[in-house]
């Protein structure tokens, strides 16, 4: 089975306005809500490939019912520990230049207690976990380095951990075990501290990062596609053009159809298609952590992957 945790998820509000203007009143005609949080995102586009994974992580207030029973309803198994606090809203705004602005709550305090509860839920959720994904980032109250933990967890009950966050989260995790992280361009500048001009520059601090106990480092870079580096080799994924609605959740769909791929032991290369493909299929849809199915077999196709044994 495959293990998704959100943190802190949200519900997702999606507003496709004509013009966005700050300090005007404006209508939504157009409003679409979904459970969301990037793993969320991930454990959707799970369940579309066919895979419908233990879904984790903290829910409350009326929100957290919306998200509970939102889950249900896609078909996830709901393994969420009920908190105090009231789950996050996240505003992601359209115009009809597909301009996206989002505004992200930052959701509710993890109370001490709230956490034991959860470490004894993930206790016996992992015996039955190959792949844990966790994604975004940590709510008010877990220490900063909880990623870390979780990945020191896996290595003892060797699981694959497959880390997406970014900033400070991902900087104090990447001294744990990790079998995958995935930053885009922005966010490995972030950790590495230096400007990315090109796939090289990207290549290159990857390569640094392989000194920590990281096995994969896989960059994605939007319409470029991807790149991930691993002890033996560099991949890179080139992909073709394609119409855009909306990318947000390109990253989390991306993940899904890498995870996805893993548990069903394609190549490394296979995973790497079905990856990209997944993130290609959300961004040609208007809704996120979304793909359409049917096209996933012809972009999956149109990916090239090239390795490399050396820079
Ligand atoms: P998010 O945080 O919004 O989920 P991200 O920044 O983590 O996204 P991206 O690099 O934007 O991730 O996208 C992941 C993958 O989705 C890319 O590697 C690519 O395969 C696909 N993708 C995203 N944007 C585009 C685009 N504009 N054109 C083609 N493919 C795209």
């Amino acid at each position: 089975m495959i293990t998704v945790i959100t943190f802190n998820p949200s519900i997702d509000t999606l507003y496709k306005l004509e013009t966005f203007e700050i300090g005007k009143v404006q209508r939504a005609g157009d409003v679409k809500k979904s459970a969301g949080g990037k793993g969320i995102n991930v454990a959707r586009v799970l369940n579309q490939l066919g895979h419908s994974p233990m879904c984790m992580g903290f829910v409350g207030g009326y929100n957290g019912l919306y998200i509970k029973d939102e889950i249900k309803k896609i078909g996830l198994r709901d393994e969420f520990i009920k908190i105090d606090g009231e789950t996050r809203v996240c505003l992601n705004i359209i115009d009809k230049n597909k301009v996206s602005t989002e505004i992200l709550e930052s959701g509710p305090i993890v109370e001490e207690n709230d956490m034991i509860k959860f470490e004894r839920h993930l206790e016996n959720i992992l015996e039955e976990t190959k792949i844990l994904v966790a994604s975004g980032s940590l709510p008010k109250g877990l220490p900063i380095d909880y990623y870390g933990l979780l990945g020191e967890i896996c290595r003892i009950k060797n699981i694959k951990f497959i880390l997406d966050t970014s900033g400070k989260y991902l900087e104090s995790a990447i001294n744990s075990h990790i079998y995958m992280i995935k930053p885009n361009i922005d966010e490995l500048e972030a950790l590495c501290k230096c400007n990315i001009n090109n796939k090289e520059d990207a290549i290159k601090e990857a390569y640094k990062l392989l000194r920590y106990n990281i096995e994969n480092i896989c960059i994605s870079m939007g319409k470029d596609g991807m790149i991930l580096v691993n002890k033996d080799s560099i991949y890179e994924i080139k992909i073709p053009n394609i119409k855009i609605e909306n990318t947000v959740g390109s990253g989390d769909s991306s993940i899904a159809g890498f995870a996805y791929g893993l548990l069903n032991d394609y190549s490394l290369k296979d995973c790497l298609r079905l990856s990209n493909a997944c993130g290609m299929s959300n961004a040609m849809n208007i809704k996120t952590g979304f793909i359409d199915v049917n096209e996933i077999e012809k972009l999956f196709k149109e990916i090239e992957v090239l390795e490399y044994s050396k820079i």
